[in-house]
């Protein structure tokens, strides 16, 4: 069912752009009771569906996450559109500068923004510019002379929309809305949240994240805790992590350091813990 706008629902992104919840079908019973279709078990008390979806989350049993389904409005800047439409799985519609002039809304980073070419990383900023207000204020210009042409060929020309724009910086903003079920919302995020991610599209998935999980708690706390938060180790990591610490972790020490079993750490997660720690060398068979 179509929600209301309400605060909860929205949030501001950069200096024009939001993203607003539209829409959302399921909850956080959904992936469980999905996955109940395999077995036929009646529906199950919170811990059971918690133990599930964790379950299922960490050895990538997605499909029960399909089933799911979040739709967000979101105003952003053309640059930013352009990275999250490589994102093939999400049904999209976007606003259109043939049938319409499009809002005056251009994105301007904040001076603390600006930043020289990283050395390390090709795609990304390094140590911030000394000069960075001076191209904020020149960054302001262009767009006012672009917004001034580009409405005076409609306005005063009658250019046809569909041309008028020819010079639109990526820096305009436009607005889409967004279909996905919760396993697309996860790649998603799991790409655009990371530290790699261009900061202008990372604000969009933080706030997207934040939206997202006041409707699917449970998913969302397993997402974070196996994909957003979890470290893969490579062999090759994992045969050196093994050399540099072979078998350090007693029986003893490993027992004493787990958890009282919970949804949230079963017994059976604790066993393919220590499965692991085997494999990797630091704790011996017992
Ligand atoms: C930090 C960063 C930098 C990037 N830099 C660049 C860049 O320089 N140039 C560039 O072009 N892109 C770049 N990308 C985009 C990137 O290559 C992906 O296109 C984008 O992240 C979408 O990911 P996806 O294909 O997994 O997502 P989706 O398109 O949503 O697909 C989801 C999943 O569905 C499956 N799938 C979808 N389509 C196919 C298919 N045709 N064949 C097989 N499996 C499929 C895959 O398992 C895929 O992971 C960058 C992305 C990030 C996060």
């Amino acid at each position: 069912m179509p929600l209301n706008p309400t605060f909860e629902n929205e949030k501001r992104v950069l200096d024009n752009g939001y993203v607003r919840l539209v829409d959302v079908m399921g909850d956080d019973s959904s992936p469980d009771s999905d996955a109940r279709i395999s077995t036929g078990v009646a529906a199950r008390s919170e811990a059971q569906q918690t133990t599930l979806v964790r379950f299922l989350l960490r050895h990538k049993h997605t499909t029960p996450f399909e089933g799911s389904v979040i739709k967000f409005e979101v105003r952003a800047p053309i640059m930013v559109i352009r990275e999250w439409f490589r994102h093939r799985t999400f049904s999209y519609n976007e606003e259109s500068g043939r049938y319409k002039q499009l809002d005056p809304l251009y994105y301007t980073p904040d001076a603390s923004r600006v930043s020289y070419q990283a050395k390390s990383n090709h795609q990304g900023s390094g140590e911030q510019h000394p000069d960075a207000p001076n191209f904020v204020v020149q960054w302001r210009e262009e767009q006012q002379e672009f917004e001034e042409e580009y409405n005076a060929l409609i306005q005063t020309h009658n250019v046809a929309r569909e041309l008028a724009r020819l010079n639109m910086p990526v820096s305009h903003y436009s607005t889409f809305v967004v279909t996905g079920n919760l396993l697309n919302w996860f790649r998603f995020l799991e790409l655009r949240m990371a530290e790699g991610a261009q900061y202008e599209i990372r604000v969009y998935a933080n706030a997207i994240f934040e939206l997202a999980k006041q409707y699917f708690p449970r998913s969302f706390e397993a997402f974070q805790d196996y994909w957003l938060e979890a470290v893969t180790l490579s062999g090759r990591e994992a045969k050196l992590l093994s050399q540099m610490l072979s078998n350090t972790i007693s029986e003893k020490s490993f027992t004493n350091a787990l958890p009282e079993p919970s949804p949230d750490f079963t017994k059976r997660e604790a066993e393919e813990f220590r499965r692991k720690l085997i494999h990797i060398g630091l704790l011996s068979e017992a």
